[in-house]
């Protein structure tokens, strides 16, 4: 399909809003967000008129905790919770279970400004206060005040929610920034949390090699694991990959580039040489090399240390040659990717886009800096920008992060990002184009790859990147918020700056 089709989307979004398909009920905890990506998505194309704005505000503002009589309120987040999953009524009908989400939070608050709320019903002053509770010393914030995951994402939302609230007391701004510029890589791109790779998703190679592994081939599920569990930041990286920072560390640094070559090359060749001797695989020297400070190494470690790609490789041409499964045809990689949405991985995935609008909505980055003064910005922008330009392949669509395939919502995680540094017009609009076409459904809404089954969470952000596309049909979008220039510029009217 190769024109926009605005008609088919509308009604997409509309059969979503109203009857989830049941593939959706492991996402209940998610429902406010599931619901902003309808709305705001409806918004975008013009259609807000087909939505019952009563209902809608009803709804979300019966998801808003508030603080009981009862309650201990220390530590407590009174934001909203992500579906009425969560509320726990007692004997006297009073909710006892605090499900409030810094996620569920910011997707009310983007669905009420949306639907032109003046949130008078919402308690803005108990709101921020509890939402300090949620900030980590290092800056950072976690989703739920019986802690999660801490990392960029929650400090986008925290900042997004302060900024449509006009009001910054509910976090430490000065602790948020040294966390989002602790974040930065050393290839320009942001890590979720300090030491990631850039964009980053958070796996947990355990969590995900038990579901390959369920799929078939054990080695390659072993080697995997391997490869995941190496931390592909800088100085990890160094650390894992290479010797050479065992040689030169900083105490040894007095060592000339040549001499500490040398010691590399030495180290290396004793290295290889003690594999060969049969200590290498018995008592205390057994497996040596693998983790120096670690005496105790366990099975797990040692077997993957073993395992190999020709191993791998050898195990799976066994298995086509006597017909069974492939364990990475395009069915099984969603499905395997699937449960990590589970773990809220999946949602506000772009580290990059996340960090930068967080800084635009601080006021730390002014509009369109690549053009105006890139050297004194607060982050190191040229980098930024040209990891980000980088992003885009082929195909023309963008990936998250090096060696992955283009995706449609990175058109917006990327885009968008490039689109606030001021960097819009440094890359192909039209491969890009091309490349959402291919992801458009003839029912309506965007999958995640080419010729696949749309998904609500694609579908949003196909049409965000035809927005940045300029796509005649759709409304512009504020790119820090998420949400469209007139839903954020009535936030901005209604509390009387503009
Ligand atoms: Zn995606």
């Amino acid at each position: 399909m190769d024109s926009f089709n605005r008609e088919l989307h509308v009604r997409s979004l509309l059969a979503m809003l109203e009857d989830m398909p049941s593939g959706y009920q492991e996402q209940e905890n998610h429902r406010l967000t599931l619901a902003y990506f309808a709305i705001s998505g409806l918004d975008i194309l013009n259609a807000l008129d087909q939505v019952d704005a009563k209902k809608v505000t009803n709804w979300v503002y019966h998801l808003q905790i508030l603080p009981s009589d009862k309650e201990d309120k220390n530590g407590f987040f009174y934001g909203f919770q992500g579906s009425s999953a969560h509320i726990l009524k007692d004997m006297d009908g009073v909710n006892f279970n605090n499900g409030g989400h810094l996620a569920s939070t910011y997707s009310a608050l983007s669905i009420l400004r949306i639907m032109g709320d003046d949130l008078a019903q919402l308690d803005k002053k108990i709101l921020l206060k509890s939402m300090k509770n949620l900030q980590q010393f290092d800056g950072s914030f976690t989703p739920l005040h019986t802690g999660a995951e801490t990392d960029l994402r929650f400090v986008f939302c925290a900042a997004a929610i302060c900024f449509m609230l006009n009001d910054w007391s509910g976090m430490d701004m000065h602790k948020a920034l040294g966390y989002i510029l602790s974040c930065q890589s050393y290839d320009g791109g942001f890590g979720l949390s300090p030491g990631l790779e850039s964009h980053g998703l958070h796996v947990d190679p355990n969590a995900l090699a038990s579901i390959l592994e369920n799929r078939g081939n054990a080695t390659l599920c072993l080697l995997l694991l391997k490869c995941l569990m190496q931390v592909a930041s800088s100085s990890s990286a160094e650390r894992n990959w290479s010797t050479y920072s065992f040689i030169y560390s900083v105490k040894r640094n007095r060592l000339g580039a040549k001499r500490a070559e040398d010691l590399l090359y030495v180290q290396s060749y004793l290295r290889l040489l003690s594999h060969k001797d049969p200590k290498y695989n018995v008592g205390e020297t057994r497996n040596w090399d693998l983790a120096p400070e670690c005496a105790d190494l366990d099975a797990t470690v040692g077997q993957l240390a073993q395992v190999s790609i020709e191993e791998a490789a050898t195990e799976l041409e066994r298995d086509l040659a006597s017909g069974s499964d492939i364990p990475f045809d395009s069915g099984s990689i969603d499905a395997g990717f699937e449960p990590l949405d589970d773990l809220g991985l999946g949602l506000y995935g772009g580290a990059t886009y996340c960090a930068i609008a967080t800084l635009k909505l601080m006021g730390y980055i002014t509009d369109d800096p690549v053009s105006k003064r890139p050297t004194s910005s607060i982050v190191d922008l040229s980098s930024v920008v040209e990891w980000s330009l980088q992003k885009q392949t082929l195909d023309g669509g963008f990936q998250g992060r090096s060696n992955k395939a283009s995706d449609t919502c990175y058109s917006f995680w990327v885009g968008g990002s490039l689109k606030l540094l001021g960097a819009h017009d440094f890359y192909d609009w039209e491969a890009l184009r091309c490349f959402l076409f291919t992801c458009q459904s003839k029912y309506g809404g965007f999958s995640k790859w080419p010729a696949m089954f749309p998904d609500l969470y694609h579908s949003y952000y196909g049409l965000c990147g035809f927005s940045l596309l300029e796509e005649p049909e759709l409304a512009p979008l504020c790119y820090e918020l998420g949400i469209t220039q007139k839903a954020a510029l009535y936030s901005q009217i209604t509390k009387g700056i503009c």
